[in-house]
């Protein structure tokens, strides 16, 4: 059994109680009281302690949309827009990606995400010629201690080039395979959903098939939707609707559905994404770098809306920050509305904990630091340059920290980082491993040294 003591606990609760002097008490996987350091510490003094003097206490971040596998070409999708990125760099290299690559892949960003307070990822990996990618990456989130949401995805329509794409019938199969395989397989850790990639790389049977093996095993959904605007445009001309209508048509937008980007969703289209309970993964810094556009987060947050945070991909990002995509998220809609209020660190920081696990299904499993949920729990030094002084905790998560002020991470009740030292993983070697992987892919796909 863990107490955490002297900390300034941001529980992230229904009243979004604050304590100063707060302690946290762990048995097992999950949190089993919060209250002050004193009473907790005469309560439970055979625990452990973990003391948490001058560090701010958070539940664990939640990346609400990652492509594991494009750590390896951090950096190669530089300055092109969405169409030229995909063909220029993600199929180019993806053709030659094996499962192998991917296992080291993930123990990258897992260290990545792990030593920045990220305590659980939500992923979409598309690319399905070698059938061991979701094995691997299911091997390789349980190694690092993360908390994996796995995205089994899929595509079957060109522009994509024909090795990338699936069949149905095989998408059906491998995505049951995969879910029976690891869905709330090590200790709940991992949770398997399905995707047909987007509205314009997945065909109507295909968004349709795994809208069925979704709902048959109950696993949640995810999709791409209205991302930039080309696309946007011309698959509301192939609908003659706007894809969201097109998917409330088809009868897909639902509860368990989790849209990312969104960028260019109209009044309607939000009015039916809020009518299905649909939820949104909101990426600042990619659809920044790649140029989408400005998604209208405050509008949706207005309609009760739903919206998560994502980093998106390491190469259109390019990391896996989540205190960046934070900060950035209430950047980029006070400018874009010329309206300092509308988006609030509280509102942020919430996007980005508690309303990330109703986007998934999972509040009453994390997302908050309350009795009875799982102890995925963070703590920032407050004594480190970007956080002195510190007058508001939330403030200083939302726009002072970096992921460099995160010292101690717990998922599930374990101290995966202590001190910004991985502890589940040999750092050095994860590093070394996944840029030999990323040199070699590379080199065999023709994306350096031309
Ligand atoms: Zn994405």
């Amino acid at each position: 059994m863990y107490l955490i003591t002297n900390g300034w606990i941001v529980t992230m609760d229904k009243q979004r109680n604050i304590y100063r002097n707060g302690a946290l008490a762990i048995d097992g996987s999950r949190i089993t009281e919060v209250g002050e350091t004193n009473a907790l510490k005469q309560k439970y003094p055979q625990a452990e302690i973990i003391d948490a003097t001058n560090k701010v206490v958070i539940p664990g971040l939640v990346n609400g949309h990652v492509h594991l596998f494009q750590v390896l070409y951090r950096g190669l999708g530089d300055d092109l827009a969405l169409a030229d990125w995909l063909s220029e760099c993600i199929y180019r290299m993806s053709l030659n990606l094996t499962g192998n690559d991917v296992y080291h892949a993930t123990l990258l960003a897992a260290t990545e995400m792990l030593k920045g307070g990220v305590t659980c990822y939500v992923d979409s990996h598309y690319i399905n010629w070698d059938l061991s990618c979701q094995d691997k990456i299911a091997e390789a989130t349980v190694l690092s201690g993360i908390r994996g949401i796995m995205g089994r995805s899929t595509v079957d329509v060109a522009p994509v080039p024909e090795k990338l794409r699936e069949a149905v019938d095989q998408a059906i199969r491998e995505s049951e395979r995969i879910i029976k395989t690891y869905h709330n397989q090590a200790d709940g850790l991992l949770k398997v959903r399905l995707e047909p990639l987007n509205e314009a790389l997945a065909s109507t049977e295909m968004m349709l098939a795994m809208r069925e093996v979704s709902r048959q095993y109950g696993v949640g959904m995810n999709m791409h939707m209205m991302e930039a605007l080309p696309r946007v445009r011309t698959m509301t001309a192939k609908f003659g609707m706007t894809p969201v209508k097109y998917l409330y048509k088809l009868g897909i937008l639902d509860s368990d559905l989790l849209l990312a980007h969104c960028c260019w969703v109209d009044d309607v289209d939000m009015d039916l994404i809020a009518e299905t309970g649909a939820k949104v993964a909101h990426n600042p810094v990619s659809n920044q770098y790649l140029a989408d556009g400005v998604a209208p987060v405050p509008r949706m947050l207005e309609k009760g809306i739903v919206v998560t945070i994502g980093s998106d991909g390491a190469c259109s990002n390019n990391n896996h920050d989540m205190f960046e995509a934070m900060k950035l998220t209430a950047l980029m809609h006070k400018v874009k509305n010329l309206d300092p209020e509308i988006m609030t660190a509280e509102k942020v920081l919430t996007m980005a904990t508690i309303d990330a696990a109703r986007a998934l299904g999972l509040e009453d499993e994390i997302g908050s630091l309350e009795a009875g949920k799982r102890a995925d729990v963070v703590l920032v030094d407050i004594d480190h340059p970007s956080m002195t002084p510190c007058f508001n905790p939330v403030s200083n998560l939302v726009y002072a920290a970096t992921s460099n002020a995160v010292n101690t991470v717990l998922v599930n009740g374990r101290i995966v980082v202590q001190d910004r030292n991985l502890l589940t993983l040999d750092e050095e070697k994860v590093l070394h491993d996944a840029n030999q992987a990323a040199w070699n892919l590379a080199e065999k796909s023709g994306a350096i040294n031309q």
